[in-house]
């Protein structure tokens, strides 16, 4: 199951967005989901990508490791780092075994129960999750990213019972992801979790149309505007009342 070689997008060498301090941001090729808003779409397909093995990767990692300490790592993202278990498997294995924190990066959509071995040796390699939840509605998830939500909150449970700290990200899209109702529901579901460390809520921007018209892909929100950061900050306003109403209600259900 594990694997040496993987096929990687591009390597970001110092990133302040993707996890504790600074990290080494790899994007693995590779997604299942086709989320509207995406900004990378060329790294949608497996068969592209540079291939590179665990140790280049970890070398890399050396050259500059005086930034990354103490607080950074390695961060995998992507493209969906899910779609090469093996390989994240051994980097992460590997990089544990040199004192290097890891944050995995995922829609978690991926994930199957009947894939639970290989996924609890990933785990055990892995000190954070960076999750995203893109909608909080099932039928708003699949018109979103043309994939169900389920795996995504399956996922979202295992990390819970493996007590894996986990920063949920929720782009806010007008029209789609910003609505008292979307937003309030989102936060209802984080509340039934107990290792959320924090949720952001990002604008959506247009930054990535021109990849779109430089492949040939169709963009399908040419006429939705980019969302201020303002903006967002309200409607993260909106997901965490809701979450602590709903903490509150269930602590009084159960008297914890
Ligand atoms: S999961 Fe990420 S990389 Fe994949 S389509 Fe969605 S935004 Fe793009």
């Amino acid at each position: 199951m594990r694997c040496d070689k993987g096929l990687i997008h591009s390597i970001e060498s110092f990133g302040t967005v993707d996890g504790p301090g600074v990290r080494m941001v790899v994007f693995f090729q590779g997604c299942p989901m086709r989320c509207l808003y995406c900004h990378n779409p060329d790294t949608w397909k497996i068969d592209r990508g540079v291939e590179m093995t665990v140790q280049d990767i970890l070398s890399q990692y050396e050259r500059n490791r005086a930034f990354y300490e103490p607080r950074g790592g390695i961060t995998a993202t992507g493209g969906e780092p899910l779609m090469q278990l093996g390989f994240l498997t051994s980097l992460f294995s590997e990089a544990k075994k040199h004192g290097i924190h890891t944050a995995l990066d995922t829609s978690g959509w991926l994930y199957r129960k009947e894939k639970d071995a290989d996924y609890d040796e990933l785990l055990s390699y892995t000190d954070y999750v960076l999750l995203d939840i893109k909608h909080s509605d099932p039928q708003g998830h699949i018109d979103l990213t043309g994939r169900t939500q389920e795996p995504v909150l399956a996922f979202l449970s295992k990390l819970d019972e493996r007590h894996i700290p986990v920063l949920v990200r929720h782009v806010s899209i007008s029209g789609i992801t910003d609505s008292q109702q979307e937003l309030s529901e989102l936060g209802r579901i984080l509340a039934h979790y107990n290792n959320i460390t924090g949720l952001d809520v990002l604008p959506y921007h247009t930054m990535g149309i021109r990849k779109y018209h430089e492949l040939g892909i169709p963009y399908h929100l040419e006429d939705v505007p980019a969302m201020s950061k303002d903006e967002a900050i309200k409607n993260r306003d909106i997901a965490i009342e809701a979450y602590h109403k709903e903490r509150s209600r269930l602590s009084l259900q159960y008297g914890s």
